[in-house]
């Protein structure tokens, strides 16, 4: 028991011996002159730092405790320092703009990392290295920003809660100056300025929260406001209810002026031609929603792996399938399939080594593949233990770093079960199970049926259902395969006369390639391999596996 209570008080405790610096940083942005003047002091603990920023930026000055440090000290593009006690540091720096490309896609803007402006915006995410900023993210931090006098501004920052010392400033007016805080630790500091039209909601979420819901649009899409508030505040009232409190004083969508699909604490930015799409309110605004519980809220642990996309995809994405019903909800499972079958053997990766989308390839296991293993894990303890694992996890580790150690842990306190085999395969993996039937024989007496069956390596622990056609109707069971070969003894109502494993897709597995026909989506679920059974004692075959959805038993 000793062990238990010290394992429970471990969940997302650090495993990193420097604090994460807090900031004060304030900048002035000049949109007319395409730069930026900034000055920033962090308060550091004893240990090792490493900042960062972008090439074309220019450090004016570096004061340890008030004392300049020499221009050797540091490279065109970083510093690191180890101090032997807690120290303050500041910078002084300015930086030209660079002209913001309106032509990047939706790839490309994904690595744009240059700080740019242009057409009344600037885009300034943490990624572009606008700030002088320690690698291994902030404690907390201030903003204050200040633009050009006259022209239209708006900063898609957040603001800490009014009760922690923020400000919930809306910041639409001219060439003022606002202050962000964010009393939590953080990645980075996003900064997007725009021309924006900003309207407000004010709303008081299930678990007590209040907080203001906004958006950032421009004024070619500024009719489209109300419906994006009406969404966003739906979406963070379920989830609030599900999960737990809401962590942030707003949410803030900002048509980004780059096609993106990003999601901050707090805000989100999404292309203005993204946002014009009818279904984006109910599809990607909900993902980028509850990424402020996993991913912003629960950060992510990247050392260890990223968890924080395939949870999001599940409990967005899938969802939003599953109340479509279930052969929407089949549907998505064979699409997760079918992408990640695609990726060329050797190409693929383990989930564990899933940490952003960079390609195709890294998307299908991060997204699909991780959203497939938590949905089968929800079947396994259940939806109750699931949605208390999901709120254990939420209290023990919001505004910490967790890894998918951290969650199995959550869901195993949860529902009281030892889930290695619900993780450890499926994250170590590159290939998905190969479970088969490789012979299906009657009983003597009619009344039963054997089946044996097989899986390639890596073995993992597979709970599968089977499908049983008898002479008195349809039936669905469950037979279990944890080892490499099994056989399983099956009672029924009445003789078998056909077997097929797992028709809708519900255990994440490579069907046979018989059963991937390129194209015929939904005839791949009904026609999913069937086994036929003949009379007592013999099996009728143990090499074909596709049926063309016939009746006639196969040669
Ligand atoms: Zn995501």
């Amino acid at each position: 028991m000793a062990a238990l209570a010290w394992l429970a008080a471990g969940l997302c405790s650090t495993t990193s011996t420097t604090v994460a610096p807090t900031a004060a940083v304030a900048v002035a942005v000049d949109l007319t002159e395409q730069r930026l003047e900034g000055s920033a002091r962090y308060d550091l603990s004893a240990g090792k730092h490493v900042f960062d920023w972008h090439p074309a930026l220019e450090i004016l000055s570096v004061r340890l405790n008030d004392a300049e440090l020499p221009d050797g000290a540091r490279t065109p593009e970083g510093l690191r320092l180890e101090l032997r006690a807690a120290a303050g540091l500041a910078f002084d720096w300015r930086l030209p703009l660079a002209p913001l490309d309106g032509a990047l896609d939706h790839r490309a803007a994904l690595r744009a990392d240059r700080p740019m402006t242009g057409g009344g915006f600037a885009w300034l995410p943490a990624a572009a290295g606008w700030y002088p900023g320690p690698t291994s993210g902030l404690g907390d931090y201030s903003l204050t920003v200040r633009t050009t006098a006259g022209l239209p501004i708006a900063a898609g920052a957040y603001s800490g809660p009014a009760a922690a010392g923020g400000t919930n400033a809306p910041a639409a007016e001219k060439g003022t100056s606002h202050t962000f805080r964010h009393p939590h630790p953080a990645g980075g500091i996003d900064l997007l300025i725009g021309p924006y039209a900003l309207t407000t909601r004010a709303i008081t979420t299930p678990s007590g929260v209040q907080l203001d819901v906004a958006t950032y649009f421009t004024p070619a899409i500024a009719a489209l406001a109300s419906d994006y508030l009406d969404a966003a505040a739906a979406q963070i009232i379920e989830y609030d209810a599900l999960i737990g409190p809401w962590p942030f004083a707003r949410f803030a969508i900002v048509a980004s002026p780059l096609p993106t699909g990003f999601g901050m604490p707090g805000m989100t930015w999404l292309g203005e031609e993204v946002l014009r799409l009818p279904f984006i309110p109910a599809t990607s605004l909900r993902h980028e929603v509850l990424h402020n519980w996993w991913g912003n809220g629960v950060r992510v642990d990247y050392a260890r792996g990223n968890w924080s996309e395939g949870l999001t995809t599940l409990m967005a994405d899938f969802l939003v399938k599953e109340r479509e019903g279930p052969e929407a909800a089949a549907a998505q499972r064979l699409d997760w399939v079918r992408t990640l079958l695609a990726v060329p053997p050797g190409e693929s990766i383990a989930l564990r080594d899933f940490r952003a989308r960079a390609h195709g390839r890294q998307a299908a296991v991060g997204y699909g593949k991780a959203a497939f293993v938590l949905l089968m894990l929800r079947e396994r303890i259940g939806a109750e233990a699931w949605r208390a694992g999901l709120r254990h996890f939420w209290q023990a580790c919001q505004h910490r770093e967790a890894s998918w150690a951290d969650l199995q842990q959550a869901f195993e306190q949860a529902s009281g079960q030892t889930l290695d085999s619900a993780f450890e395969p499926w994250l170590s993996a590159q290939t998905l199970p190969t479970p088969r039937i490789t012979r299906a024989v009657a009983a003597a007496d009619g009344l039963g049926l054997t089946l044996h069956l097989s899986q390639g390596e890596p073995v993992h622990d597979l709970d599968l259902p089977v499908q049983i056609r008898t002479e008195a109707g349809t039936e669905m069971q469950r037979v279990r395969l944890s080892t490499q070969q099994a056989v399983v003894q099956l009672r029924l109502p009445a003789a078998a006369l056909g077997v097929r494993l797992d028709p809708s897709l519900s255990v994440l597995r490579a069907p046979a390639a018989a059963a991937m026909p390129p194209i015929l989506r939904n005839a791949l679920l009904a026609a999913m391999p069937a086994w036929w059974v003949s009379q007592a004692g013999d099996a009728i075959h143990d090499t074909a596996e596709w049926q063309g959805g016939g009746g006639a038993p196969a040669p």
